[in-house]
C-alpha cells in the first residue's frame, strides 16, 4: 500500500506548547523601549497585550499548558494531516521523498487560527471587551475574526486599503464572523491622519495599519491589541504544527533531512520547525531553510538591528533581521510576506547558523504553485508556493545528485482567496522583482541612529 495521508486522532492533539527559549545556544536580545533605550518590562506592554501573553513573551519554560477552552476549538480542526506528496515525486522524477503538512484545513484557510484562538482566550479571560488588530492580505484578520466570535469579543480590523479594494472577499469573510473592517490609512487614528495629509491616495502597508491598531488599542480602556506573526508568543502557539508533524512522521517511519517553511514575520516557518529544532540543537542534523521573496528579503539581505514593528514608531524597538520600518514594500501578490522584519526569535536562530535563509522571485514561485496543483490538487496560498519552490528545488538537487532525500515543508494555507494573483500568474503579467541595492541602503538610513543588538 503507498500511503499518503498520515492522521492523528483527536486526541494526539499536543497538550502543551514547545518554548525554543529553554533551549537556544544564545537568548534573543530583549525588546528595548523607544523612549529609555531600556529593556521593556510587563507594565510597558500592558496597555496592549492581556498579563498571560505577555508572561509567554518573556518565558524561559520549555513547556507551557494549552488551555482545555483552546483545545477544544482547535478540536475544529485540528490535527491537521500530513501527506506524502507522492504524485509530485513521480512528477518531478526524483528519488527524493516529499512530505508536508497542510495547515489549509483550519476555517480561515491557514495556521492563523492557531494562535489567534489562543490569544482570543487569554483576552477574554482578563476581561477585554474589544480587540484592534491590522491585516494585509486578511489572513490574519480573518483569523482573528474567527476566534472573537468564539469567544464573545469585538473585533476591529484595520485593512491595509489595497487589499481592501483588491479582496473584497476577505472583507466579507471577516464580516461574516462578525467583525468590523475598514481601510487603512484611516481618518479614525492620530497615525493614519498623519499619514494621510502626507499621501492622500496611499495605498497603505502593513506597518501603517499595524500604528493605527496599536494606537487604537492604546487609547481605549476596553480594548486590547493583537498581532498575527513576529512575537514569542505568537511563535509559541504555532508549534503545535511542528509537534504534530514530529509524530506523523514517526508514523510515516521516516525523519526529514531538510525542512522547509515560507516565511513573512516568521511564524508558520518558527511552528513546523522548531519542534525538529530542539532535535538539532541537541545533535541530529537537519537543514532548515527559510523561504522569502527576493521583493522582501528580509533574512537574506536586510541589516541584524534594533528597529521598530510599525512605520510611525510606536511599538518597542525588536532585534530583529529589517529592512527598514518606513519599507513599503512592491505589491507582490503573496501578500503575507511583504512584512519589513522577521520574528526576533528566528532572526537569533539565522545568526546562530542553525537555520539558513533563501529567497525566491514571484514567477519561480507561482511556476512551482501551479506544478504542485496539477500534482497534488490543493491550490496553494501564494506565500506557500515559497515553500514549495524550495522543497521542489531540493528534490531537483537530490535527483541530480541520485540521492535519497526526506523533504518536509508546510503548505500554510490554500490559495482560494487568491485567484486572481493566478489569474494575473496566467495572463503573465506578474512581474519578476529584485530589490534595487539603493532600497536596502534606505532601510539602512531609517535605523542606524537606533541602537545597536550588539550593545544591547
Ligand atoms: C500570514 C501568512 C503567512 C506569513 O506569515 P508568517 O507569520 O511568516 O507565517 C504565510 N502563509 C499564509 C497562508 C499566511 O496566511
Amino acid at each position: 500500500m503507498s500511503q499518503i495521508k498520515y492522521t492523528l486522532p483527536e486526541s494526539e492533539i499536543p497538550k502543551q506548547w514547545y518554548n525554543i527559549a529553554a533551549d537556544m545556544p544564545n537568548p534573543m536580545k530583549p525588546p528595548l523601549h523607544p523612549g529609555t533605550g531600556q529593556p521593556v518590562g510587563p507594565d510597558d506592554l500592558a496597555p496592549l497585550f492581556p498579563m498571560a501573553l505577555i508572561e509567554q513573551e518573556v518565558s524561559t519554560q520549555r513547556w507551557i499548558d494549552i488551555p482545555e477552552e483552546v483545545l477544544q476549538i482547535l478540536r475544529l480542526w485540528r490535527p491537521t494531516p500530513l501527506f506524502r506528496a507522492r504524485r509530485l515525486e513521480e512528477a518531478l522524477g526524483t528519488p527524493a521523498k516529499i512530505y508536508y503538512k497542510y495547515e489549509g484545513t483550519s476555517p480561515a484557510g491557514s495556521h492563523k487560527p492557531n494562535t489567534s484562538v489562543a490569544q482570543a482566550y487569554y483576552n477574554k479571560k482578563e476581561g477585554v471587551k474589544r480587540i484592534a488588530t491590522e491585516t494585509g492580505a486578511g489572513q490574519w484578520g480573518s483569523a482573528l475574526s474567527l476566534a472573537c466570535n468564539f469567544f464573545g469579543i469585538e473585533a476591529k480590523v484595520y485593512m491595509v486599503r489595497i487589499s481592501y479594494e483588491q479582496k473584497p472577499y476577505r472583507r466579507v469573510l471577516m464580516e461574516t464572523w462578525g467583525a468590523s473592517v475598514i481601510p487603512s490609512p484611516s481618518n479614525e487614528t492620530e497615525a493614519g491622519r498623519k499619514i494621510l495629509a502626507e499621501d492622500p491616495n496611499s495605498t497603505g502597508s502593513l506597518g501603517i495599519a499595524i500604528s493605527e491598531a496599536v494606537e487604537d488599542a492604546a487609547s481605549r480602556e476596553d480594548t486590547k491589541y493583537a498581532l498575527g506573526s513576529v512575537l514569542n508568543h505568537v511563535l509559541l502557539h504555532q508549534t503545535v504544527v511542528g509537534l504534530e508533524a514530529k509524530k506523523q512522521m514517526e508514523l510515516a517511519g521516516d525523519y526529514p533531512d531538510v525542512i522547509l517553511g515560507c516565511c513573512g514575520g516568521g511564524s508558520n516557518f518558527a511552528g513546523l520547525t522548531f519542534p525538529f529544532l530542539y532535535d538539532k540543537i541537541h545533535g541530529r542534523e537537519i537543514d532548515v531553510v527559510g523561504c522569502e521573496p527576493t521583493a522582501c528579503p528580509t533574512m537574506t539581505r536586510g541589516h541584524f538591528h534594533y528597529d521598530f514593528g510599525d512605520t510611525v514608531g510606536m511599538t518597542p524597538l525588536l532585534p530583529m533581521h529589517t529592512l527598514g520600518h518606513t519599507f513599503v514594500p512592491p505589491g507582490i501578490h503573496a501578500g503575507g510576506l511583504r512584512y519589513h522584519g522577521m520574528a526576533p526569535l528566528v532572526s537569533q536562530l539565522l545568526n546562530d547558523e542553525l537555520i539558513r535563509a533563501e529567497a525566491f522571485h514571484q514567477v519561480e514561485c507561482f511556476d512551482a504553485a501551479v506544478m504542485f496543483a496539477r500534482a497534488e490538487g490543493i491550490v496553494p496560498a501564494p506565500e506557500s508556493s515559497h515553500a514549495i519552490r524550495g522543497a521542489i528545488n531540493e528534490a531537483l538537487k537530490a535527483k541530480e545528485e541520485g540521492k535519497e532525500k526526506t523533504i518536509l515543508f508546510l503548505l500554510s494555507g490554500h490559495g482560494h482567496f487568491d485567484m486572481s494573483a493566478y489569474d494575473a500568474y496566467f495572463g503573465k503579467k506578474l512581474e519578476e522583482y529584485e530589490l534595487p541595492p539603493e532600497e536596502l541602503d534606505k532601510a539602512w538610513e531609517a535605523i542606524k541612529g537606533l541602537p545597536s543588538p550588539q550593545a544591547a
